[in-house]
């Protein structure tokens, strides 16, 4: 195919699992080959192969988004028990996407789709509401034990000098559980930073809630450093673009995010982010039409479907069903990436190919090309529900 869209450098190309892993050839090859000289350095982080290389693909993926600066990311089974047995691991390695923040030190911000004619189950919703995910610590870096019996549980701190700091957690009468977590100032300093920095990006509002009247501390923490970095870094450059900050409680964020109109963007912690950015998604019509991208404070980009691998979806395809699995928020990550790529090596041609993917993707939607997600949402209901291969033609048909 000797007219294909030269690329200059590479971007990192993180494979995953099961249906997602199914989408991710049928979008490479029908939508992305055929147009551009495709350049990756692949990894293949499927469960299997993590745990063959004891998880070192996956810090390998992640050194490489920081040395290539972009990447792309499949979705991709988080082990447990279950995983264990079903793929004969030798052991529970560590959520991908949980290394991958660690390592780039990330804030993820979680983004719907927009298509004319679908309409979000909030009805007060009138503009999306975007996530950011604060990437580092607490729960998902955290040490904990099942404790078997009646003893003390105590917080120590050693000094690098030797002086040591050490707090009673609980003097447990009986067996139980206990974890420890942590964060650091320089990544919360740099959540802040990266929230502020993409909300003047899309002249939006910033929203951030924590629990800081039950964990005074912790949650305090996160609060003061918010705060500090407004006060001291964006204060001014906010009041200009006409843009507010303000600090809530978490439950009351949520009773408040449910009656606006959305268009803001909502800082939350790890936890929070997780659990709510699935929330918003699915308000806003499908799980589908989410996307994910983890901006590290060097610049280094990651982009990837909120969603994750569609178990269900995938033992029916194993047992030959065409599942009618919705490959935008795929799609959308690898057009985010390259539009990055495009972007950063100056090569507007690549960018120009990226936003006429997209708008073939959401012209096909609002032409009532769909799949049974989103048919579920449109009225009329289209007269076909299509499969993701057909889907994909309707994409291919418009481009
Ligand atoms: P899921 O893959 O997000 O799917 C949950 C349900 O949402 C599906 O059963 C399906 O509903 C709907 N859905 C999600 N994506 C869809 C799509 N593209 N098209 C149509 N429907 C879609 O969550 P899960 O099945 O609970 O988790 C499966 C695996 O994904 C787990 O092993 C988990 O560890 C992993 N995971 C990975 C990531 C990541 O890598 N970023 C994120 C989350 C979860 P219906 O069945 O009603 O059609
Ligand atoms: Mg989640």
């Amino acid at each position: 195919m000797p007219d294909r869209i030269p690329m200059k450098n590479a971007i990192v190309e993180i494979d995953g699992d099961e249906m997602t892993r199914v989408l991710w050839s049928l979008v490479k090859e029908k939508l992305l080959l055929p147009y551009i000289d495709l350049k990756t350095e692949y990894f293949d982080l499927s469960l299997g192969n993590r745990d063959k290389t004891d998880d070192a693909v996956t810090q390998e993926s992640a050194h490489a988004i920081a040395r290539l600066g972009v990447g792309v990311k499949c979705a991709t089974i988080t082990s447990n028990m279950d995983r264990k047995k079903e793929y004969g691991l030798k052991t529970l390695t560590p959520s991908p996407n949980a290394t991958i923040r660690a390592t780039l030190d990330g804030t993820v911000f979680r983004k719907t789709i927009s298509v004319q004619g679908i309409q979000s189950t909030v009805s007060t919703w009138k503009k999306p509401i975007v996530i950011g995910r604060h990437a580092y610590g607490d729960i998902y870096k955290n040490t904990e034990m099942l404790v078997p019996g009646p003893g003390k549980v105590e917080l120590v701190y050693t000094a690098e000098d030797g002086g040591e700091k050490r707090l009673l957690v609980v003097d447990m009468k009986g067996s139980g559980i206990v974890q420890g977590i942590h964060n650091l100032d320089a990544s919360i300093k740099n959540f802040a930073r990266a929230c502020f920095l993409y909300a003047l990006d899309e002249k939006i509002p910033v929203w951030f809630a924590a629990k800081d009247t039950i964990s005074k501390t912790y949650d305090g923490r996160f609060k003061d450093i918010f705060n500090q970095i407004y006060e001291t870094e964006f204060k001014e450059k906010c009041k200009e673009a006409g843009i507010s900050y303000f600090y809530t409680l978490i439950d009351d964020a949520v009773a408040r995010v449910v009656k606006s109109e959305g268009g803001f963007l909502w800082a939350c912690k790890n936890y929070d982010g997780d659990v709510m950015s699935d929330m918003i998604a699915s308000a806003s019509g499908s799980l589908a039409m989410m996307t994910s991208v983890l901006v590290s404070p060097s610049g280094a980009v990651e982009y990837e479907a909120a969603h994750g691998t569609v178990q269900q979806h995938y033992y029916r395809w194993r047992k030959g069903e065409k599942t009618s699995t919705n490959p935008t928020a795929l799609i959308f990550a690898w057009t985010g990436a390259l539009a990055k790529r495009a972007l950063l090596d100056g090569t507007p041609e690549l960018n120009a190919f990226a936003k006429k993917l997209e708008n073939a993707t959401i012209k096909a939607i609002e032409e009532g090309e769909m799949t049974g997600d989103l048919a579920r949402l449109v009225s009329p209901a289209p007269s076909k529900i299509l499969d993701s291969w057909e889907f994909v033609d309707a994409i291919t048909k418009r481009l």
